[in-house]
């Protein structure tokens, strides 16, 4: 761990040395892309942080580092122009570098021309997309993370068991859209415990539940409560479908809320993990704060903080963390490591399939 008793001049040993869980799974996201000015950040002179405490886990999980990787490994492998159907991931510096690399972001395959190759983003499609890729001759790379068509998976088997499928989640959320899909007709979302106290089903006895990979651990662990209690007969999946990513980052934030008077979330707004982050250190009473990036940091959000917490989502970047954190070390602050634990989890790359 890095102390606020550690010499200023000893950061960029400490820097390596967190980095290389980060690098591990991150390859060229680690460092800040080249076509990018070096920012001017804005913090003000003479902020009270006397020290920044860094989560880890934090940022790339395993499900984006494999999506953003697929998108280069086509354009290397196959050149520009490459659609990509939806954002990859939630991070528009992420979506911004792939652009420059030649990928072209679509959110219809009717936009893509037929015979072109399409990489299906983290999130997941829905079977009829499939459809709609053959009947155009796509051919497809499937980007989907792999804990998401495991939910997908299931979805299918609890239909096929003529069961109704409560998918736990939030509407309009693009990995919700593909996994209502798998079976239309046959699975009901759920995003409250109001929702799930309300719920009328014709045969109370043949019902399963599911939920999407990036929800609050503690809200839904109360929708499963309720949904238990008014369907005892439901049957859930043997392991949890929130990811480890979503849970080691969620949990990061509880153990930065003891030990910090701020936070700071690096993640963009569409990004259902970033979001789950702040509101989870907002529910235990911390100020928490999403950011894009240093030139989100404003004067307000360091007011009287003297140790802030800093983490990111699972598909930000670590050199946007790094120049926030840099950022700090100029004006004379101390890092600290809070390490909860070490992940490991690597998806190989997927295979194009001609759909
Ligand atoms: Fe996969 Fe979880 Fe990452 Fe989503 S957040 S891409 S489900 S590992």
């Amino acid at each position: 761990m890095y102390t606020a008793s550690d010499k200023q001049g000893d950061y960029a040993k400490f820097k390596q040395k967190a980095s290389v869980q980060s690098a591990h799974c991150q390859g060229a996201w680690a460092e800040r892309p080249t076509y990018l000015n070096q920012v001017n950040h804005m913090l003000p002179n003479g902020t009270s942080i006397e020290k920044v405490i860094l989560a880890e886990p934090r940022g790339f999980c395993a499900g984006v580092d494999r999506a953003v990787e697929a998108v280069r490994s086509a354009l290397r492998t196959f050149g520009a122009p490459l659609y990509v159907r939806h954002q990859i991931v939630h991070n528009r510096f992420v979506l911004e570098a792939l652009e420059r690399e030649g990928a072209i972001f679509v959110e219809d395959l009717d936009e893509v021309p037929e015979g072109q190759r399409v990489i299906f983003s983290a999130h997941g499609v829905a079977p009829r997309e499939w459809e709609r890729a053959r009947a155009r001759r796509l051919r497809v790379i499937d980007a989907t993370c792999p804990l998401v068509t495991k939910v997908h998976s299931e979805v299918e088997r609890y239909a096929g068991e003529d069961r109704t499928v409560i998918l736990v989640g939030h509407a309009g959320h693009e990995e919700v859209k593909g996994t209502l899909g798998v079976a239309p007709g046959k699975v009901v979302l759920v995003g409250t415990v109001e929702e799930a106290e309300a719920l009328n089903l014709l045969d109370s006895n043949r019902v399963a539940a599911v939920t999407q990979t990036t929800l609050s651990v503690d809200d839904t662990s109360e929708i499963m409560a309720t949904l238990k209690r008014r369907f005892p007969a439901i049957a859930t999946p043997k392991t949890d479908d929130i990811c480890y990513a979503t849970q080691n980052r969620q949990n990061a934030v509880k153990e930065l809320v003891a030990v910090t008077d701020a936070i700071l979330v690096v993640g963009s707004r569409q990004s259902s993990n970033a979001n789950r982050m702040v509101e989870v250190a907002r529910m235990r009473g911390a100020r928490a704060y999403l950011v894009d990036s240093l030139a989100d940091v404003e004067p307000a959000m360091l007011a009287e903080v003297h140790a802030l917490g800093l983490t990111a989502s699972a598909s930000s970047p670590d050199w946007l963390v790094e120049e926030i954190v840099d950022a700090f070390v100029s004006r004379g602050a101390a890092v600290e490591l809070l390490k909860l634990k070490e992940e490991r989890i690597h998806f190989p790359l997927p295979k194009p399939a001609d759909a």
